[in-house]
């Protein structure tokens, strides 16, 4: 056992604070990694508070991973010491189920092994995520990272580029595609990019007026204030997929007019109940669909950062110290974020 500096949540009601965890001696297949950069994605901010219940404490957030190899176990081929690499929200899953074997490990029928609070499935020790030092992880849930990005930029591909990417990719947004996003933070903003980036016209929903401009610059072709009718009139059947990045309980009903025939509305943001009621009636009328999506498979990930590095595709982050975590955390809950929190490990 290794003791490893991290910050942890020791209860659903205490902020985070230092905490030192053990971390699993190096086995065969381990890639040991020091942590260069870890993203602040809202499901830290879930986790941490025991919003969907199922949280162990303590808690070491973090699943939006970049740093450098430092070690590989002896039957590790595909990363050594120095390699640039990255892991995000899985460390492990079952890998002979359906859906492993078809590279979504994601969707693994056990469950896969969450970077923070999962058991491990060798040792059942408890994951801890990225708010730490460093951390070991079976080389097939490591992704090489591209050396031409902008380093502190990368962690947040790792969480909200590939949950944004896969659902991109699963309905075959490409050119001429008409894509729009529901909320402008960490998910939203890289929505915009990488649709932009396939070659869509984007559109951006948004409670935010003040986001406008930001949106034009990061991609989007048009800005609907989502709280005004007569703005979301003005687009009746202009999509044909709709990526909704709202962390929280919200009325889909609004949108549902605004998808195109056969146009899908696609949840990556709410984990939970939707109260709002569901009307078939302006769904049937179009053959609308509403779907869901969990970030994505790891040879997808791989795809993506090689996407990124040909495109030269980043997040746009503000760079915090470790020790102002519990402050970002507030301004995330006040969506005053420019769009994503990444922490310079470097200060833990
Ligand atoms: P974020 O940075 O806080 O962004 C969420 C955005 O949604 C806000 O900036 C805001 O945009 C809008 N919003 C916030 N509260 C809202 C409300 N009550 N009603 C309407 N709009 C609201 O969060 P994030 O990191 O992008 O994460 C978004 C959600 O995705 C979280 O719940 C997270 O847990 C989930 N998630 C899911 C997956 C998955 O696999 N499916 C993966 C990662 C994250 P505007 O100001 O523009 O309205
Ligand atoms: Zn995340
Ligand atoms: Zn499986």
């Amino acid at each position: 056992m290794q003791i490893i500096k991290a910050y942890a949540a020791q209860s659903a009601t205490s902020p985070l604070a230092p905490f030192d965890i053990e971390r699993r001696d190096m086995r065969a297949d381990d890639v040991v990694i020091d942590i260069l950069y870890t993203g602040v994605c809202h499901s830290d901010l879930h986790m941490a508070r025991n919003d969907w219940g199922f949280s162990v404490f303590p808690i070491v957030p973090g699943h939006e991973i970049v740093g450098r190899v430092r070690a590989v176990g002896d039957k590790v081929s595909k990363f050594k010491a120095g390699d640039l690499v990255g892991v995000g929200c899985m460390v492990d899953s079952c890998r002979t189920c359906k859906p492993c074997q078809k590279g979504l490990e994601q969707y693994c029928v056990e469950g896969n092994t969450m970077t923070y609070g999962s058991p491990d499935r060798h040792d059942g020790l408890m994951t801890y995520g990225g708010y730490s030092k460093s951390i070991t992880v079976t080389e097939d849930f490591v992704v090489r990272v591209p050396e031409n990005l902008d380093t502190k930029a990368v962690p947040p591909l790792l969480c909200a580029g590939i949950t944004t990417w896969s659902p991109l990719r699963h309905w075959n947004v490409g050119q001429g595609s008409r894509v729009a996003v529901i909320g402008l933070g960490g998910l939203g903003h890289m929505a915009i990019k990488l649709a932009k980036a396939l070659g869509a016209e984007v559109t951006l929903f948004s409670r935010s007026a003040n986001k406008a401009q930001d949106a034009i610059r990061l991609g989007a072709s048009k800005v609907i204030i989502s709280t005004d009718p007569k703005q979301m009139q003005s687009v009746a059947n202009a999509f044909d997929l709709i990526i909704d990045t709202v962390p929280y309980d919200h009325d889909i009903m609004p949108y549902i007019p605004t998808l195109d025939l056969d146009g899908t509305l696609v949840f990556v943001g709410l984990v939970g109940d939707l109260t709002h009621k569901i009307n078939t009636l302006p769904m049937l009328g179009g053959r609308r669909s509403i779907a869901t999506s969990m970030i994505g498979g790891i040879a997808e990930t791989q795809e993506l950062l090689d996407f990124c590095g040909e495109h030269d595709v980043v997040s746009d982050i503000e760079m915090i110290d470790m020790a102002d975590i519990n402050d970002a955390y507030e301004r995330m809950l006040k969506s005053d974020v420019k769009y994503r929190f990444v922490i310079d490990i470097a200060t833990l």
